[in-house]
């Protein structure tokens, strides 16, 4: 069965990519249903799933050989799917009956190497993925992009007297041009250096957002993610673990992993009796986990209070280490084993030595079940 004929164009964008004519954006829906790739014995994708909705902009987040490179480069028709389907609008792109080509997806790539040709300009680099249209009709879409992204003046010139982030920002241009329906980006942002990178990512939202594609952003870096998503979509060995706001993964994250990801904490391992968890904070209640069976509560660094003097546990101030704006500090309490490490105001001015009263409020603290590779060191029961 031919793919072209049997199934619907995925959006109008795709329809003016084919005919090389620039169409206004259509914001699609991409869906990952069940997604399956493997190289000989690695599962790259092993059932993913995730639904992206029109015009949202959803940062993929994930440790290094989880997979991300993968989802796109299968979403855009680079790859093929070993199993399971990727849907755009609701209509197969991918699946065990269809295959349409990457060229036919109405899909954007912008790729952490985003190598412009040197020996053309930075008009014709932006041009480049217009090759269909009249000349002149091509010239004046690249330039638009070119002012979108404010580089229009250096149009005529070749790319090697930009800086890094001015050749992120044409890269950008290029993988805009046809304005795709939906636009796959891998570590977009990873080679600028801090002080670009934060400018760089607003102006590329806005762009994102003023052409309403559909965006799939990989970053390795949590902080990103929650400035730029709507959503964030973590993902590990091949999989979707969570996907939700910043807010949901911050105070609901589904398990130790992406905790960690979105504060700093501590992790204290206790036994679960009689469906809770007896430590100094009071008693924390863990229903689902069985009778003997290792916890992890976590303490963030940022949830604990201090004061001079109080009702809170007792401790003393170990160790003070400055941080610029916040003071990372060790604190010995009552009744735990380990300091805690604990995120103060610099300007609190913690001193060594200092007695203070902790405070945790039991309502924020996390318990997770200890994943058996955790070391089991310093059980508390
Ligand atoms: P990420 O982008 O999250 O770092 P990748 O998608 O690049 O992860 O890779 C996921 C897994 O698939 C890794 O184990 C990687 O080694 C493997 N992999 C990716 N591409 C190939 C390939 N072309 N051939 C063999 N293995 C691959
Ligand atoms: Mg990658």
């Amino acid at each position: 069965m031919s793919s072209k004929t049997s199934t619907p164009k995925p959006a109008l964008a795709s329809a003016a990519l084919a005919t090389g004519r620039a169409a206004a954006t259509f914001a699609a829906r991409l869906t990952f249903d069940n997604v399956e790739r493997s190289y000989g014995e690695t599962d790259a994708l092993a059932g993913f799933n995730l639904d992206v909705a029109p015009g949202e902009v959803v940062c993929l987040l994930g440790p290094s050989g989880s997979g991300k490179t993968t989802l796109l480069r299968v979403a855009s028709g680079i790859e093929k799917p070993t199993g399971g389907r990727v849907l755009i609008n609701d209509s197969e792109v991918a699946g065990p009956n269809c295959f349409v080509p990457p060229e036919d997806r109405g899909i954007g790539l912008m790729f952490q190497e985003f190598a412009l040709f040197p020996h053309l300009t930075i008009l014709h680099n932006v041009a480049f993925g217009l090759k269909g249209l009249p000349r002149e009709e091509a010239r004046r879409e690249a330039l638009l992009a070119l002012q979108r992204v404010g580089l229009k003046d250096l149009a005529d010139k070749y790319p090697h007297i930009l800086s890094g982030g001015q050749q992120q920002r044409v890269a950008l241009a290029r993988a805009l041009v046809p304005r795709p329906a939906v636009m796959l980006m891998d570590e977009p942002f990873s080679g600028l250096d801090v002080q670009l990178r934060e400018a760089i990512q607003e102006e590329t939202l806005g762009i994102l957002r003023e052409t309403r594609a559909t965006s799939l952003i990989v970053t390795h870096h949590p902080e990103e993610a929650m400035r730029i998503g709507d959503r964030i979509a973590v993902m590990r060995e091949g999989k979707l673990v969570q996907a939700g706001s910043a807010e949901d993964l911050y105070h609901n994250p589904a398990d130790l992993f992406i905790a960690r990801l979105f504060s700093e904490i501590n992790e204290i391992t206790y036994t679960v009796s009689n469906g809770h968890i007896e430590c100094p904070i009071g008693e924390l209640p863990a229903p689902d986990l069985g009778d003997g069976v290792y916890a992890i509560v976590c303490i963030r660094e940022r949830g604990i209070t201090l004061a001079r003097n109080g009702s809170g546990l007792a401790g003393r101030v170990l160790d003070v280490k400055f941080l610029g704006d916040v003071a990372r500090l060790e604190i010995g309490v009552d009744g735990f084993d380990r300091p805690l490490k604990v995120r103060v105001r610099e300007m609190d001015g913690w001193a060594r030595g200092a007695e203070v009263s902790v405070v945790i409020d039991p309502a924020r603290v996390l318990v997770f079940p200890r994943e058996s590779k955790e070391s089991e060191d310093s059980v508390v029961s």
